[in-house]
């Protein structure tokens, strides 16, 4: 990889853990089918790389949220029997893109539909996702009785093709009973007395998957989290089974340098040494997704655990060392190194936020590395 000799700051991403967290999933939840949520560049393990390595275990349903990344995904399984769903609400105005690249739309009203009806070219027609709002107000059906129109509607027209019909949970990870059972207890009224199929079904979310197995109708799950090895629910919630975490954030020591006592580092200069210390710079900062908040977090060199000191920059961080390192030495920013492990879990509780969004904000400056 060019980019690594340039910049030596990279992702490396285990293809087998996520495949292994795939086949823990469909048997710890005795699912026939795992919807891969590949969202957002796979949660920013890269969509590509990681849907055909779940195609290789038998995935072969993947879900995303824009119609640019359906149709990335769509060319990389030309000719193959792969269902893309879009998750996120599209601009009716984009049917044919849908239509001709073979891209599922979650749809949440009529007025879609009608409009989609006069746009679907002659002679095809366009296989959708019923979406049901139980509860998190983003889109979707809200009652039963317009579930069953918009039901009604594509079943009478042969140009729409019922495909799957979904809801999404606002707790499922946050052990907020009340709220989750309220909306599952919604999703089960209303689709049982609109008459739709169970094998359209399609509930749970990796925390649903996790916490709440027996509680729904788990034949289909539609889950992201799991599959890269990161626990949606940390710290409130733990794992009931171990995953695999399929990602690490490495770097190598740049400079090395001594400061004297009373010398500071950084913008602002929070940082001021009280004795002569050892110090590293390493070539990553916030612009890589490497937040300005990350002061004072862990780093592990040689298997022991350092700090980042001072502000992080946008492209560069100071570590501490325990003595000299040459220039090279690795740095693991989240991962094992020896009997030390920084999880992204602990990365995200440092940041005050949850996994998913660190995963998803390191940047294309970072490549990634598969192995
Ligand atoms: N389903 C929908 C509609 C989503 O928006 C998402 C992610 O945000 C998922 C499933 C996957 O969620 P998780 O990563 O918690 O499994």
């Amino acid at each position: 990889n060019d980019l690594l000799l340039t910049r030596p700051s990279w992702i490396t991403v285990n293809l087998d853990a996520i495949k292994q967290n795939a086949q823990t999933m469909l048997k710890y939840t005795g699912a026939k089918r795992l919807i891969g949520v590949v969202k957002a560049n796979a949660y920013g393990h890269g969509d590509l790389a990681v849907s055909e390595a779940l195609y290789e275990v038998g995935v072969h349903d993947f879900a995303v949220a824009t119609i640019d990344e359906g149709v990335t995904l769509r060319q990389s399984f030309i000719n193959k029997d792969v269902r893309i769903i879009l998750l996120g609400v599209q601009d009716v105005s984009q049917v044919s893109v849908m239509v001709s690249n073979q891209l599922e739309p979650a749809v949440g009203t009529l007025k879609w539909l009608q409009e989609a009806v006069s746009m679907i070219p002659a002679g095809e027609n366009l296989a959708l996702q019923l979406a049901v709002d139980t509860g998190m107000g983003r889109m979707g059906v809200n009652s039963e009785s317009e579930l069953k129109r918009l039901y009604e509607f594509i079943n009478a027209n042969d140009k729409l093709l019922l495909s799957g019909v979904f809801t999404h949970f606002a707790t499922a990870d946050d052990g907020n009973q009340n709220y989750y059972h309220s909306q599952v207890q919604k999703f089960n009224k209303w689709v049982q007395a609109v008459g739709i199929p169970r094998k359209f079904w399609h509930l749970a979310n990796s925390g649903s998957a996790l916490w709440h197995t027996r509680e729904i109708d788990t034949n289909t799950i539609r889950v992201g989290s799991v599959l890269y090895g990161f626990n949606p629910g940390a710290p409130l919630l733990s794992l009931p089974m171990a995953l695999k975490p399929a990602l690490t954030l490495k770097s190598k020591i740049g400079s090395v340098h001594q400061l004297q006592a009373g010398e500071s580092v950084s913008y602002g200069a929070t940082y001021t040494a009280q004795v002569p210390q050892w110090v590293a710079t390493l070539p990553i900062g916030y612009a890589d997704g490497y937040l300005r908040r990350m002061t004072g977090m862990k780093v592990l060199v040689d298997g022991h655990i350092e700090h980042v000191i001072g502000r992080v920059t946008m492209d560069q961080i100071v570590i501490t060392l325990a003595h000299q390192y040459p220039v090279g030495q690795e740095v693991t920013l989240i991962g094992r190194d020896g009997d030390e492990e920084i999880t992204i879990e602990d990365f995200a509780h440092y940041a005050d936020t949850i996994p998913h969004e660190i995963v998803t904000i390191f940047g294309s400056r970072l490549p990634r590395v598969y192995e």
